[in-house]
């Protein structure tokens, strides 16, 4: 898994330091590093939001969920959706589900798709339960 500088948002791979900006990502609380990827959500340069969310999916972060809704229901960008409905999948929180089940009807087609797996992948979730 890639991580992200939480402050700087340059890639760091594996590394606990980033070499850019030398913020250490183990000294930072687990609660501190979701709270900036969520504030990521917002970021003004578009590849920021989309690795944001990634992660956030990667995390499994329940506190993630309802951000991320409203992410995906409200952004234009396309990308951007995508990469919130993957994530929302992958966290795999029932409080999804409306917006995943309209979004696989009305979206986009790479909205559609990705909204369709997602949905797959929360059943397979909430069947495990
Ligand atoms: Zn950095």
């Amino acid at each position: 898994m890639t991580h992200f500088c939480p402050s700087c948002w340059s890639e760091i791979g594996a590394e606990c330091l980033c070499l850019v900006c030398g913020t250490d990502i183990e000294e930072m609380s687990t609660a501190t590093y979701t709270e900036k990827l969520l504030q990521a959500l917002y970021h003004p340069e578009p590849t920021v939001p989309v690795r944001a969310a990634t992660i956030l999916g990667q995390l499994g972060s329940t506190s993630a969920v309802e951000p991320l809704i409203q992410l995906a229901a409200l952004t234009p960008d396309l990308y951007l959706q995508e990469a919130a409905i993957r994530a929302l999948g992958q966290i795999g929180d029932a409080r999804a589900l409306p917006l995943l089940n309209k979004l696989r009807r009305e979206g986009a087609v790479r909205v559609r798709i990705a909204a369709n797996e997602a949905v797959g992948a929360l059943s397979r979730e909430t069947n495990r339960k």
